[in-house]
């Protein structure tokens, strides 16, 4: 038997007017945003949607605004009907693929933006980066008006910031974080993979290695975190076609560098593999 399709519609009006019968039937709504070419990380957001709401929207948009000038967004991977087969086969209920002119109006001059955790990490790699996302999400939330809405850890400083945005905001949707998807070798999944010549594809496993070695030094006893990152850095320079941006140990919650290893602490990385930008990171757990 084929799987139902999900709906798509491109327009908010639609998306209201279907959203406004779901809610009246008395379902609870879960959002999952992403920007398409989907792979295996987006749909268990969309199962772990389906498992806690009775109606999953997921959105597909290409957001202009959190690309900066230099940044891949024309080149971004466009795979619509390859999304909508995945979707339908994961059970999705309703897809939201507006056009650029829909969720933009001429002249739009309202931005949402998180102030110290958005900063560090990628805020300091991608200046106008989490503006342009806390913006799209914001707008996301209040087009849907969804109970719940779901992020992947892989994009853990995003998921913070969203979180933050919604606290401070007063937003009513929960915010749901889900455990990174991993190829077979370790490679967090990445739409952005897809940009990987073969040789660079076999590399960008230092990233994922780098980790499990961190995980590995604290295990035994290392809480130095210069060390640590020492030993990660010299995993990602094996690898001739990988250049590290950052590398950092740092607070959870506020994303401030740590010097020792005291309780739970992000290990967070970005790596730029031939001309593709990867990040990746783990939560260490001293004395587990
Ligand atoms: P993107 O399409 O890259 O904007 O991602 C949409 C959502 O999927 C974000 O919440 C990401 O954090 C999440 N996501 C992307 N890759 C993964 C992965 N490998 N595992 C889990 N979630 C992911």
């Amino acid at each position: 038997m084929q799987p139902n399709s999900p709906q798509l519609v491109t327009t908010i009006d639609e998306l209201r007017k279907k959203l406004l019968e779901v809610r009246r039937a008395g379902r609870r709504i879960g959002l999952v945003p992403t920007m398409g070419a989907l792979h295996e990380g987006h749909l268990s957001l969309v199962l772990a949607s389906r498992e806690s709401c009775d109606f999953t929207v997921v959105t597909i948009f290409v957001n202009p605004t959190q690309f900066g000038p230099d940044e891949d967004l024309d080149s971004y991977p466009r795979t619509l009907d390859a999304d909508m087969r995945a979707l339908a086969r994961c059970g999705a209920d309703l897809v939201f693929a507006p056009a650029n002119s829909e969720v933009y109006l001429p002249g739009h001059q309202t931005w949402v933006e998180v102030d110290t955790v958005a900063k560090p990490l990628e805020g300091s790699c991608r200046p106008t980066h989490f503006r342009g996302v806390t913006t799209v999400v914001m707008k996301l939330f209040n087009m849907v008006g969804a109970e719940a809405a779901f992020f992947g850890q892989k994009d853990y400083q995003q998921a913070l910031v969203i979180r933050r945005m919604a606290d401070d905001l007063n937003v009513p949707t929960e915010i749901h974080i889900c455990p990174i998807i991993r190829e077979a070798d370790g490679l967090a999944m990445s739409s952005r993979n897809a940009y990987l010549s073969s040789i660079a594809r076999e590399q960008a496993v230092v990233l994922s290695k780098s980790l499990r070695l961190a995980e590995e030094l604290v295990d035994r006893g290392e809480l130095d975190a210069g060390q640590i990152i020492e030993r990660m850095r010299e995993v990602i320079s094996a690898a001739d076609l990988a250049k590290i941006q950052y590398i950092t140990l740092a607070d959870p919650q506020t994303l401030e560098p740590v010097e020792e290893i005291s309780g739970e602490t992000l290990a967070a990385l970005a790596v730029v593999v031939e001309d593709t930008r990867l990040i990746d990171n783990c939560l260490l757990l001293p004395g587990k």
